[in-house]
């Protein structure tokens, strides 16, 4: 296992950088490792072959990898999972990024409850681009009026947006999200980010704008089923 991780990782970094190359894409994109259910020595293993950005999506874990891995110099949380209000003070606390923000009492409670000695936390607004399947994000016609909210927050820096399309659905959606993003721009230049691309479809989220793609399989191998939280 040991060695699959840095491996893992630096065939990820090779493809993105090739597939960037071919399709001669310009943005500037990201790989945020996604090591929920993975334990925190699978994180150092990780960091060790240069890797900075992960992403959790469960409290607890964020919490306890958190902890145990603070002296990490640079390392960089990023919570990407679904938020219950009772949660938002551990988010607050121990993330860097959230990408997962989809209601303003949420943004708002994690602004403040956001310690004052910490940098502001980098947020993203989730959008539903799928429709109603997916029960997560907010509807793209509310979308505008929530990021003028969450720009107003003094802990919190919009930064962007952040999609999970229905599987199979990935190119519709992806383009759909590319031109809410600059709209979005147009209000609020700085928020520029956009997460979007897991494992299975990171190569159509590029090419569709995407600065930050999720790879949670490619990485560090399959997951088991999560029972907690
Ligand atoms: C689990 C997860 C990922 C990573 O998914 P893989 O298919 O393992 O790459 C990315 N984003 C979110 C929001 C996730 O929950």
């Amino acid at each position: 296992m040991t060695n699959n991780i840095a491996e893992a990782l630096n065939s990820a970094y090779n493809a993105i950088t090739e597939f960037q190359t071919k399709q001669q894409l310009n943005q500037q994109s990201r790989l945020i490792a996604v090591s929920k259910t993975k334990p925190a020595a699978s994180v150092a293993l990780a960091y060790q072959a240069g890797q900075r950005a992960f992403g959790e999506n469960y409290v607890q874990e964020l919490v306890s990898k958190a902890t145990e891995l603070q002296q990490l110099a640079g390392i960089e949380w990023h919570f990407i999972g679904p938020i219950q209000s009772n949660k938002t003070k551990d988010i607050a606390q121990y993330a860097d990024w959230v990408h997962s923000v989809e209601r303003l009492k949420i943004a708002e409670r994690l602004s403040a409850q956001r310690p004052l000695d910490k940098a502001p936390l980098q947020v993203l607004l989730q959008v539903n681009i799928s429709g109603e399947e997916s029960k997560s994000g907010i509807k793209p016609d509310e979308l505008l009026q929530l990021a003028d909210a969450v720009a107003q927050l003094p802990q919190l820096q919009l930064k962007g947006l952040m999609a999970i399309p229905e599987p199979g659905k990935g190119a519709q959606a992806f383009e759909q999200m590319q031109k809410l993003s600059l709209q979005l721009q147009q209000q609020h230049p700085d928020a520029k980010e956009l997460s979007m691309g897991m494992s299975d479809d990171w190569q159509e989220a590029l090419r569709f704008g995407s600065t930050m793609i999720r790879l949670g399989t490619a990485i560090f191998g399959a997951r088991e089923k999560q029972t907690h939280d």
